[in-house]
């Protein structure tokens, strides 16, 4: 059994566990949870009441998660005197699903970021946004409702990779000097440098869950986005490993855009998945002009950081938009802003994007009728157009509702 420094497992539930390529669910897992910092407590409050109420109406009492706090940012500093104690990653290893709310990276407090230090210690490889509407929230585009993506990104390579040194460093200098001589390039004196490695096993982890993820939801088509034009032994390369990914695990469940036009007329057949790529200047027209032609994307990091937020703004911005990390097994799922540091403890905020990173956390676990009844409650509620400040400041005729109102009046329109 493991043990934990400062932490204690609740006595009831059980553990999750890992049977051959697949989670093996309790009636009560332990989920392990981060409040957060800043707005955390109140958004984590309201999703935990939320969540447990959708459960119970789904499963009669049936099924019920068992919650175990755990600590990282402030809280932890406090209880650990360090921001990421040994307890936390254990427990998330241990329990294999976990829910977080937003943390403060400490200015000079030796991480450049909590959230990917944490994703790269727990080999969370895949970051995924779901981006889908709500009928009601106010969007900057005509037809909002035709958005419905879902975005996985690399989340350990490219410019997450954070290899970089500054102009006029030791490093830099030594660099510079090398590969001018080496490869008689010009890259000037004053210039900074990173480095952007994309590898096979990167990308055909990523890709391969990106598929998986579209075959097991009954989606359309996966989208390798990429710069290969550009960038062709890493953005290029990408989209060619992940081709041949496709079809060598594939290849009965798939078909390749080329190959929808010379072998099937432009028809697509009935029961496969459309692997598809485009470059990624292209895909952030499309994504405007042509949305419901994508729906599952696969792509690097870089490009998907810039894509999930452009996505998420088309159907009402980053309040809504939820997400998790995951790796091979163990998931992380989380409010996808920050902590939002004016508003803490006023319960005045949205709490819909970790809700819905609830949802999916209930997704993963198999739970999808308890998600389902969480989609429904929350967008009667915006149809209500009983929401928190964020929308209320967007939408003519709206009642405000503090955090902890939005909650109940989600778990009321539960019936
Ligand atoms: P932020 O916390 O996301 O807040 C920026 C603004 O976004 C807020 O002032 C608010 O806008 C709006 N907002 C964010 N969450 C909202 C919610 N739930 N409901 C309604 N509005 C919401 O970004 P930041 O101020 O740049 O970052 C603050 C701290 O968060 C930093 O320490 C940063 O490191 C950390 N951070 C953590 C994560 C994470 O843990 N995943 C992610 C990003 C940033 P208005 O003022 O216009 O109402």
């Amino acid at each position: 059994m493991v043990r934990f420094d400062k932490i204690e497992v609740p006595k009831e539930g059980k553990r999750i566990e890992i049977s051959g390529d697949k989670l093996k669910v309790p009636d009560n897992p332990i989920i392990p949870v981060i409040e957060g910092d800043g707005i955390g407590p109140d958004i984590m409050k309201a999703t935990r009441r939320v969540l447990d109420a959708s459960v119970e109406k789904t499963y009669k009492g049936k099924k019920r998660i068992v919650w175990f706090d755990i600590y990282a940012g402030e809280s932890a500093q406090a209880k650990y005197g360090e921001v990421l104690p040994k307890d936390t990653f254990k427990a998330i290893k241990h329990f294999i699903v976990a829910l977080k709310g937003p943390l403060t990276t400490p200015v000079g407090g030796g991480y450049r970021s909590l959230n990917v230090t944490l994703r790269q210690r727990l080999n969370l490889y895949a970051c995924v946004r779901p981006v889908r509407y709500f009928e009601g929230v106010p969007s900057p585009v005509k037809h909002p409702e035709k958005m419905n993506v879902v975005i996985f990104r690399e989340n350990t390579e490219d410019v997450y990779a954070g290899i970089e040194w500054p102009k006029g460093s030791k490093e830099v200098k030594k660099l510079i000097k090398w590969l001018n001589k080496t490869y008689k390039l010009r890259i000037r004196a004053d210039s900074g440098v990173g480095i952007k490695p994309i590898s096979v096993t990167g990308t055909n982890r990523l890709v391969r869950k990106a598929i998986k993820y579209a075959l097991e939801y009954k989606r359309r088509s996966v989208t390798l986005v990429h710069k290969g034009n550009i960038m062709k032994y890493t953005e290029g390369a990408f989209r060619d490993w992940g081709y041949k990914l496709a079809i060598k695990e594939f290849r009965d469940k798939v078909i390749t855009e080329e190959e929808l036009w010379s072998q099937y007329n432009g028809e697509m057949p009935q029961g496969k998945i459309l692997i598809k790529d485009r470059i990624a200047d292209s895909m952030f027209q499309q994504i405007l002009t042509r949305t419901d032609e994508y729906d599952v994307v696969a792509t690097p990091n870089l490009n998907g950081d810039y894509l999930s937020d452009a996505c998420a703004a088309q159907v009402g911005g980053l309040g809504m938009a939820p997400g998790a990390n995951i790796g091979d097994f163990v998931g992380l799922f989380e409010a996808t802003h920050g902590t939002a540091p004016k508003y803490a403890n006023k319960d005045v905020v949205n709490p819909g994007s970790l809700i819905l990173s609830g949802c999916m956390m209930l997704e993963y676990l198999g739970w999808r009728e308890a998600a389902e009844l969480i989609y429904k409650a929350m967008g009667e509620t915006i149809k209500q157009k009983r929401v928190t400040y964020d929308l209320h400041r967007l939408m003519e005729g709206a009642i405000k509702l503090k955090t902890s109102e939005y909650a109940s009046a989600i778990i009321e329109n539960m019936g």
